[in-house]
């Protein structure tokens, strides 16, 4: 009996039976680590085994290692098929013997392809079980892999983070500093002022640069931390008209040529218990993806509604819009979507922002969502508890 890789065709050796001691040996050592099904066989034998019908071959025909150890008597091979549906998972051979031809009675030829199905269930549990055992090893590998890299990210950005904070501020003071000089007009040269102000305009494009980078090194921080349970909330009673104001106020500074329109409800406070700090960044991260992924003229329009036990934000843009699947995948870990561009601002961006708003967002018992049709812009949306108005 030999098993057949359905893919390659290749041929393992099974098991062999009423072969003396010494032709057993020849037979197990005559199999070469590449025999392959379609080397040793007609194509026209191997579509009929394939079909599921045995075929009757005399020695001269084949080859196929199979065939070694039969004694020198045997002079036809009956080849009968091992199949799981329609694929050939092996083959069983039976040799005549001394005593004639392996011709089979209708019988014996039924207990024979009965053997060869038991045999071909066997072949497939063993396969099944190699699988799984495959399937196990590699998740293994994958989990060690995902904990390596949670490892690498979490000493990468926490070594990065102290060397930016000082260059952020060495250079706001040094900047300050020179403003400070120049404003003093302590006759200082006309060409030293100049050259003065063009390295203040330096000064405020490298920390714009910086402030990218430090917003990326927050996010990986930030992926670190949630993954290890160490994402602390400070909760505590705070108006959600503010914190949507204040982040809507900052964008609007961050991108003065922009028009973000802003709807807050009739009645306010908008009363959560939430950490305010988390909240901002959650409202600025859907307001800089709004504003990056949409035309420069399309206007950013942000929503506060407040329904009767929870609170909802939202922002509107005009971009590209998202398909059903990808509305889905933007919430996981380094999703980046393909064929969606930067539209205005800057390109930097790991994936990260939308990832960590949702585990902001759940850690508050809210939900996060997207409405999105493609071509015609996004409505990306969380909600928030109420929490519980103090009676006068
Ligand atoms: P990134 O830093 O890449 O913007 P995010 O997690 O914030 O990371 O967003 C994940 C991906 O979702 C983005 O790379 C982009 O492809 C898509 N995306 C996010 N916001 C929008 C939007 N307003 N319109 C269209 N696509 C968006």
């Amino acid at each position: 009996m030999a098993a057949v890789e359905p893919g390659t065709g290749a041929l393992t050796p099974i098991t062999v039976v009423g072969l003396s001691p010494e032709d057993e040996q020849r037979w197990w050592a005559s199999w070469d680590e590449h025999a392959y099904l379609f080397q040793h066989l007609h194509p026209s034998v191997v579509a009929t085994l394939r079909a599921g019908e045995p075929v009757l071959l005399d020695q001269a025909h084949s080859r196929l290692p199979i065939w070694h150890g039969s004694s020198p008597e045997c002079t036809s091979h009956l080849l009968v098929p091992m199949q799981i549906g329609e694929t050939l998972v092996g083959m069983l051979r039976l040799s005549d013997g001394a005593r004639g031809k392996a011709s089979l009675s209708p019988n014996k030829m039924a207990v024979t392809r009965s053997i060869a199905r038991l045999g071909a269930l066997v072949l497939e549990h063993e396969r099944l079980l190699r699988e799984r055992a495959q399937a196990q090893a590699n998740e293994l590998a994958l989990r060690e892999a995902q904990e390596q890299m949670d490892t690498f990210l979490a000493i990468a950005s926490h070594e990065l983070k102290t060397p930016l904070t000082y260059i952020k501020l060495n250079i706001q003071l040094t900047r300050r500093r020179l403003e400070k000089l120049l404003r003093k007009d302590c006759g200082m040269p006309e060409e030293l002022s100049q050259k003065a102000t063009l390295v203040l305009q330096e000064f405020a494009q490298t920390e714009h640069q910086v402030a990218q980078l430090e917003r990326l090194v927050n996010d990986v921080l930030d992926v670190s931390r949630a993954r290890s349970g160490k994402l602390d909330l400070h909760l505590k009673s705070t108006d959600l008209g503010a914190i949507v104001r204040e982040a809507v106020g900052e964008q609007r500074k961050a991108a003065p040529s922009r028009t973000l329109v802003l709807q807050l409800p009739a009645t306010q406070p908008v009363p959560v218990y939430a950490d305010a700090g988390r909240i901002g960044q959650v409202v600025t991260n859907y307001l800089t993806n709004a504003l990056k992924y949409s035309p420069a003229e399309q206007p950013v329009v942000v929503g506060l509604d407040v329904a009767s036990n929870e609170a909802r934000v939202w922002v509107r843009d005009q971009g590209p819009g998202l398909p059903p699947e990808e509305q889905v995948r933007i919430w996981e870990r380094f999703h980046r979507v393909k064929g969606i561009k930067v539209q205005s601002g800057t390109g930097v961006g790991l994936g990260l922002g939308l990832y960590i708003c949702r585990i902001i967002i759940e850690r508050h018992q809210g939900q996060v969502g997207v409405e999105s049709t493609p071509g015609q812009g996004s409505t990306f949306w969380f909600t928030l508890p109420l929490a519980p108005t103090k009676q006068a």
